[in-house]
């Protein structure tokens, strides 16, 4: 208990911890290909749009956000934010995959899908979990302070989505799930089903350490919910799994392992849960 609250202490009381985008390189983050520059030329070729944009050192960052709509009345509408801390590159390779997807899928969706592509542009530049400032994006939603997060809770708010989803990496064996509780069990089920079926290594410990009760899949409530409750209300931080909590929508956010150097691994497991919630929402 105390090394778990210890570690969440070290990942959560603190929301800008250096004066910029720091390398962190503790971490011990394997590195995948993942290239900026492929990534915005892919991003433009498919008419993204200009959300806002962050400078640093003289450089301009666009937040790009991509439609993918459905003309069928009632579809269900589904919300990605990509690219929240740099440092996690295999949901950066995950959501171009799941951009050549869409891409190719224009026609006949039976889902509505909107994506933030990078919501932490520089971060994604100089592989760091921080923005230009130091700020770990993802505790901003409640006080939206950094442009990147008001821009991608103005896209949340615009587009009324039915379900949440975000991309991350982190330090355990193998991926699990953080789900909200509107989160439906059969949805999460059909997720790990399909992560199984493809041999994707479910995480038996969290990134706090903690086992959990089922591989894969860590629902936020309980002991861990209560301590996020009190963080929220405490110290004002906000991740987007408690901002979509907080909005009333079901969330997933994905952790898949940062420390293995299987990129297929890491990278398919984003596209994969992706691939199932569109089955899942259809
Ligand atoms: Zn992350």
């Amino acid at each position: 208990m105390l090394k778990t609250l210890k570690l969440f202490a070290r990942h959560h009381f603190t929301d800008r911890p250096f004066s910029g985008p720091e390398h962190e390189s503790h971490f011990k983050i394997e590195r995948l290909s993942f290239s900026l520059s492929n990534f915005n030329k892919q991003l433009k070729s498919l008419g993204a749009r200009e959300l806002a944009s962050v400078d640093y050192q003289n450089k301009k960052y666009p937040i790009y956000c991509l439609d993918f709509l459905s003309d069928q009345p009632n579809a269900k509408k589904l919300f990605i934010v990509a690219g929240t801390h740099g440092n996690e590159q295999g949901g950066l390779l995950g959501i171009q995959q799941i951009l050549n997807h869409l891409a190719k899928n224009r026609t006949n969706n039976s889902v509505s899908v909107r994506i933030v592509a990078m919501h932490n542009p520089v971060g994604c530049d100089k592989f760091s979990r921080y923005n230009g400032q130091g700020v770990d994006v993802n505790r901003d939603f409640k006080r939206q302070q950094t442009t990147e997060t008001q821009a991608v809770a103005k896209a949340f708010d615009e587009f009324k989505p039915d379900f949440g989803v975000s991309l991350h990496e982190g330090p355990q064996a193998g991926v699990f799930l953080y789900t909200n509780k509107y989160c439906d069990y059969m949805i999460t089920k059909s997720i790990l089903d399909n992560f199984s079926q493809a041999n994707v290594q479910l995480a038996t410990k969290s990134y706090l350490r903690n086992t959990l009760a089922q591989a894969g899949v860590f629902p936020v409530k309980g002991f861990f919910g209560g301590l996020l409750k009190i963080w929220t209300g405490t110290f004002g931080y906000e991740g987007f799994g408690q901002f979509c909590t907080r909005m009333g929508i079901p969330s997933i956010v994905i952790e898949t392992s940062w420390s293995t150097k299987a990129e297929s691994q890491r990278t398919y497991a984003h596209y994969t849960l992706f691939t199932t919630l569109l089955n899942e929402l259809s």
